[in-house]
């Protein structure tokens, strides 16, 4: 987990290092935007750093600037096919998370379908909404 190099070779660890191909739409220093294989919609891209962090908690703050700069100019891309896209970062196996090389997804909408599937959602109650914020250790305002 964390920064180390992982134990088995890492699909976007190859990539970044030119051994295995992908279809790269963006490349600076330190990141990559390339087309997802198996795209949602067509456009999907994947926003990775070259270095190999499992997830973003682990990306060093020094990066963090740099990668959003990043992910914002794949948006640019993106919003050269369609306004409408959304961003998702899956993070561990519960969210969804198959490659663990930090990635975020664009994912270009086309249409009012929801590719994310639909989970039934109520009104959070003020209780609930408390409890939470506290066990999220908010809130914290800098
Ligand atoms: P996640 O579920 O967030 O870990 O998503 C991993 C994504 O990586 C999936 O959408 C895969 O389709 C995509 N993927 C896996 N291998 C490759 C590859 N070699 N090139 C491009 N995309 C890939
Ligand atoms: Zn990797």
């Amino acid at each position: 987990m964390g920064s180390a190099a992982p134990a088995a070779p890492c699909v976007f660890c190859e990539i970044a290092a030119g051994r295995s191909p992908a279809y790269v739409v963006y490349e600076d220093a330190n990141t990559l935007a390339f087309l997802d294989i198996f795209p949602f919609t067509r456009g999907h891209l994947l926003v990775v750093p070259k270095r190999h962090v499992d997830r973003l908690v682990d990306l060093p703050s020094t990066e963090h600037a740099g990668y959003l700069g990043a992910l914002a100019q794949a948006c640019r891309q993106v919003e050269r096919l369609t306004k409408d896209y959304n961003i998702g970062l899956n993070q561990g196996r519960l969210a969804g998370q198959i490659v663990f090389h930090l990635h975020f997804h664009v994912i270009p909408r086309y249409d009012a379908g929801n590719p994310f599937g639909t989970l039934p959602r109520t009104r959070i109650g003020e209780a609930d909404a408390a409890a939470v914020v506290r066990d999220l250790g908010g809130p914290i305002r800098r």
